[in-house]
């Protein structure tokens, strides 16, 4: 099992450990890494997988493509033609936090514009996804119009430079489920076996169960720009955002 620390400290952006597991390369790919301890993120709820580097302790470098989620275990793809590090060997993870920390804030971004929107227009979300920088999330949102886009960036715009602190929480089930607003977020969606409810709080305006990296503030997102919006139906709607400048 692997320790994940982006959970509880999103700005943490290397950690040491070791490598518990090595997967050999298949086909054109890369091998692939497990280690005791990480900070890699590792792809969910719309927010792509991290990228970044592994460091021994002689110099020797790998670079680590993307992560991905295997049962407990947080594994590591490493760059095709490259051996990986033995089991045992000390390493340093870390993040290429560029893109990471602008995920951070696309991330936040995203759920301000569901706060929003479920604040003014009461539409709940079903989806979104994301890259650094930018984003989309779908609603149920039958009175969404061309028009409204501008009211709708203006109010997101608002928000983020009110400096709302945004907080993690990771609540037992029973208490994360008596809270009426994480329902609203398709909470009945979780899987039945799970215990813990991790929560991310834009404080005074969203409340949602969610997996992924935030920044602490939304004045760390600094402003955005609504793109566009697609009808995927009568009732369902497509929010595209990015950020005014996409690399702090
Ligand atoms: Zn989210």
């Amino acid at each position: 099992m692997s320790e994940n620390r982006c959970y509880t400290d999103a700005y943490l952006r290397s950690i040491t450990g070791a490598v518990v597991r090595v997967e050999p390369a298949v086909g054109d790919g890369g091998a692939s890494v497990v280690l005791d301890r990480t900070v890699f993120y590792p792809g969910g709820g719309g927010q792509p997988a991290d990228a970044g580097m592994l460091h021994g302790t002689s110099g020797e470098t790998w670079v680590v493509r993307t992560a991905r989620r295997a049962g407990d275990d947080i594994v590591h793809e490493l760059r095709a033609g490259v051996a990986p590090p033995d089991v045992g060997t000390p390493v340093t993870a870390e993040l290429d936090w560029e893109r990471r920390y602008a995920l951070m804030r696309t991330h936040t971004a995203l759920h301000t514009l569901c706060g929003v929107v479920w604040r003014d227009y009461h539409a709940p979300v079903t989806g979104g996804n994301m890259e650094p920088g930018s984003g989309r999330m779908d609603f149920e949102f039958e009175s969404m119009s061309g028009e409204l886009v501008g009211t709708i960036e203006a109010r997101v715009n608002a928000e983020l430079a009110a400096a709302h602190d945004v907080r993690v929480k990771i609540l037992p089930r029973d208490e994360a489920f008596a809270i009426p607003d994480l329902i609203r977020t398709k909470i009945n969606l979780l899987p039945e076996g799970i215990t813990e409810v991790r929560t991310i709080e834009i404080v005074g305006l969203d409340l949602q169960a969610d997996g992924g990296t935030h920044v602490a503030n939304t004045r760390e997102v600094g402003q955005i720009h609504v793109t566009g919006y697609e009808s995927k139906g009568r009732i369902n709607k497509r929010i595209r955002l990015e950020l005014v400048a996409p690399v702090a």
